[in-house]
């Protein structure tokens, strides 16, 4: 088994190639520029979406099924935590993001938690842990931080495939070029700023 600390970035986007070509291979090899489909993805791998509250605070975002379970959900109509029945395979996406849709975080917290799916089932299942999306990791542990870290590197080598973006970013020019982008590929204006700087494109 690799070491699950560290997966080298040449080897996470080779994953991310592969799933998106699994999908449609036209994604990355046609001409036509458009956002990747994250959500359809994630379900034509048999996966399901669930859009539910998951916390009271919405600290958590998404949160990955490994093992059936019951999993604590917060129910904002009755203002209570429930135990709810979820199956191995259940990827629950925080409701509070549906309201921003535009912004890119949805489609970013979907990404991160396939990417989850994708490369830590060894470390998840039977553990009847969740992989959980934080909207801040500073308190988890070193090993949890860098297991967030991949599931980030992962979900922006998904969204943001690289030949896409390049291909993307030589046709456009202009001061708005980083906004354009981003609206082009459904990302923030941020992950795709870091996207082109990780790859010396700006
Ligand atoms: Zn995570």
């Amino acid at each position: 088994m690799s070491d699950l600390r560290y997966m080298r970035p040449e080897l996470l986007e080779g994953i991310a190639r592969n799933t998106l070509k699994q999908y449609d291979p036209m994604l990355i090899m046609g001409s036509e520029i458009r956002s990747i489909p994250i959500e359809d993805i994630i379900e034509s791998l048999g996966l399901s979406l669930e859009y539910q509250f998951i916390r009271k605070n919405g600290r958590i975002l998404g949160e990955t099924v490994f093992d059936d379970d019951y999993v604590p959900l917060y129910n904002a109509a009755s203002n209570e935590y429930e135990l709810v029945f979820m199956e191995r395979g259940t990827i629950i996406i925080d409701a509070s993001l549906l309201r921003c849709r535009s912004d890119g975080r949805l489609r970013f917290t979907c990404a991160h938690e396939l990417a989850h799916w994708l490369i830590h089932q060894e470390l998840y299942c039977g553990s009847g842990d969740t992989a959980a999306m934080l909207k801040s990791v500073s308190k988890s542990s070193d090993v949890d931080k860098s297991i967030e870290r991949q599931a980030d590197m992962l979900g922006s080598d998904l969204l943001l495939p690289l030949c896409l973006v390049k291909k993307a970013f030589y046709r456009v020019t202009g001061a708005d070029r980083i906004e354009y982008l981003a609206q082009q590929f459904e990302v923030s204006k941020k992950a795709m700023e870091i996207r082109l700087r990780e790859h010396r494109l700006i």
